[in-house]
């Protein structure tokens, strides 16, 4: 199976996040009211709290559906949270004493708003958040010097907690930037500069590790050499320019062909290409290569009327090397050039 790429795992942590606020968030609507029942019976399903728990049971189950909507469902989430915060303020507010429950709560939706929003998004709504609660308390006053205090204390735990949240969040968000940036460095560094297949040492590598899953799952592997015929005319006549203009939109034509099917195209230097067929035996493989030649043949390449030789190779064993298989091809494909060119052995 493929690892999973840096943004995957960070979506995958997001999920995490999201799943186990809103469980929690859930756990605690169920057991306070088990400790402490509503005195309102079931009028209590209309307050505040419940609702946010009703949201929540929401969020986790849409989450845990929808992985990759993440962002997209914990904003609808937000908007549903800041409303009840809305509600719940000025009863906070009413009751005179700082309610501890809910400064908790809030704090801990700066950290999963920062973590599932980015730095950017997460500024703005923890910011937006912020704002309407403060402006709901000053709404909603008169209220006791020392629950003023109270109020004072939970908004500066939420903003420090938010400063370091989004100081995670900013180091997380640079270390992938400088992981996508190598790689996509690492990925060009392994392509041929000109056809933009892969390049002779990134296809060598690719032609071992091909060997050994083949070995490994003891399934077949086939390669193919190709090499363009009288390819030093097409220079001669039309000039290099040309000639790479041919060898770009040949380079292309075999990635089209084999690239869907999980084979793999290389060059192996000048106009000689090599490509790797996982899975395919040697009937399979020069039916591949029947299919290219006569491709090739019928249709003009940048312009001109081309053809190629193709010599395929087939892997015998676990004492089969590299070396030895392509030599094989190899050795085809000069056999198809010494049997009049545009031929497949
Ligand atoms: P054959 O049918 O026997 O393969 O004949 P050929 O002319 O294709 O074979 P040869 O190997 O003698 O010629 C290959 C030519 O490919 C020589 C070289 O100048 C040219 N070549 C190699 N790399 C490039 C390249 O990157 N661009 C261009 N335009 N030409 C290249
Ligand atoms: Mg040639
Ligand atoms: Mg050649």
């Amino acid at each position: 199976m493929r690892p999973l790429t840096l943004p995957e795992l960070l979506r995958r942590n997001r999920v995490m996040v999201v799943c186990s606020a809103s469980v929690a968030y859930v756990l605690y609507a169920v057991l306070t009211a088990m400790v402490d029942p509503p005195r309102e019976g079931l009028m209590a399903l209309s307050n505040p709290k419940n609702i946010a728990a009703f949201v929540a049971l929401l969020t986790a189950a849409t989450t845990l559906l929808r992985p990759q909507a993440v962002q997209g469902v914990y904003a609808v989430t937000s908007v549903g949270y800041l409303l009840v915060a809305m509600l719940e303020v000025p009863r906070a507010v009413a009751w005179g004493d700082m309610p501890m429950h809910l400064t908790l709560w809030l704090t801990l939706n700066v950290l999963v708003s920062y973590l599932v929003f980015g730095t950017r998004l997460g500024t703005a709504v923890n910011v937006v958040c912020a704002l309407s609660i403060v402006v709901s308390l000053l709404m909603n006053g008169p209220v006791e010097p020392s629950n003023v205090a109270d109020w004072i204390t939970a908004l500066i735990v939420m903003g420090g907690t938010g400063v370091i949240a989004f100081s995670v969040m900013r180091f997380i968000e640079q270390n992938l930037s400088v992981h996508l940036h190598t790689d996509a460095r690492l990925r060009a560094a392994r392509k041929d500069a000109l056809t933009e297949v892969l390049g002779r040492s990134a296809t060598e590598e690719e032609l071992q590790r091909s060997i050994q899953q083949a070995l490994n799952n003891r399934a077949p592997l086939s390669i193919i050499v190709t090499d363009i015929d009288h390819f030093k005319h097409v220079n001669d006549v039309h000039g290099h320019g040309t000639g790479d203009d041919v060898l770009r939109s040949f380079g292309k034509r075999l990635r089209r062909s084999v690239g869907g099917s999980g084979g793999q195209v290389g060059r192996w230097g000048g106009e000689e290409f090599l490509l790797i067929l996982p899975g395919l035996a040697r009937t399979d493989a020069l039916a591949v290569a029947e299919r290219l030649r006569a491709e090739v043949a019928g249709e003009p390449i940048a312009g001109l009327d081309i053809t190629a030789s193709f010599g395929v190779g087939s892997l015998r064993g676990a004492e089969d090397s590299a070396a030895d298989l392509f030599a094989r091809a190899d050795s085809a494909m000069y056999n198809a050039k010494r049997s009049g060119r545009n031929a497949v052995r």
